[in-house]
């Protein structure tokens, strides 16, 4: 059995397609089941549907062989393991924005984001003196507020930030979802996942 871990959402959306095209899809529709282990059209394989930030936890510890997740979560999980393959999908960038015009702040830059050990890193590697201020969502407010002086977080059109007077300045990564692989399967299951990753290659391929 090969059980892949996916979050609803943009990413299923994105990658029920490319899977497909290899041949699995799911017995039941997931964006509309309660169901969180969903059976697909193959025996052999099945869906785990979970937390987007929870994937790379459930790769890494074998309770799925596979996953998929936004590189953004991946940076902010580190944790080991596989990642053979960027699916080109669910593209963004992850970015700091700030309030239109506001001057950079004298002191101590505070900074509010889900991701925090990115931050930390951001910031680390230029030096600057941050104090990092963890939010789980909506984190536009945090500037406006006068919660922090900046936000990172993900971008895709700049329209969310621009409807809260926010602007888009430092680019931190180019962001897509990448297919992950537990370690231990990629040994154990090697023949298996090798054609089912091959096959998501020449899906991924053949949209390029
Ligand atoms: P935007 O198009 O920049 O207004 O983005 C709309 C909302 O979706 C914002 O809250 C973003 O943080 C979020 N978002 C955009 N692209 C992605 C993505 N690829 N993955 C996860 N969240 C995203």
């Amino acid at each position: 059995m090969l059980t892949i871990a996916l979050s609803k959402g943009r990413i299923l959306d994105d990658t029920l397609p490319l899977l497909a095209e290899a041949g699995i899809a799911p017995a039941e529709n997931p964006e509309k089941s309660r169901k969180l282990i969903i059976p697909t059209t193959r025996d052999d394989v099945q869906l785990l549907i979970v937390r987007a930030t929870d994937v790379p936890t459930y790769v890494e510890h074998g309770a799925a062989d596979l996953g998929v997740a936004g590189k953004d979560v991946l940076m902010e999980y580190g944790g080991q393991l596989y990642e053979p393959l960027d699916l080109n999908i669910a593209r963004c960038k992850l970015m700091t924005a700030g309030k239109v015009g506001a001057p950079e702040p004298k002191g101590r830059l505070r900074v509010a984001t889900k991701f925090v050990n990115i931050a930390r890193r951001y910031y680390a590697e230029q030096g600057r003196q941050v104090e990092i201020i963890k939010l789980y969502g909506s984190m536009e407010l945090a500037p406006l507020v006068g919660l922090a002086d900046k936000i990172i977080d993900v971008v895709d059109t700049g329209n969310t930030l621009r409807a809260n007077g926010l602007e888009p300045q430092e680019l931190i990564a180019h962001i897509s979802s990448r297919l992950i692989v537990n370690k231990a399967s990629m040994k154990m299951k090697h023949a298996e996942l090798d054609t089912l990753i091959q096959a998501l290659r020449q899906a991924v391929e053949a949209r390029a």
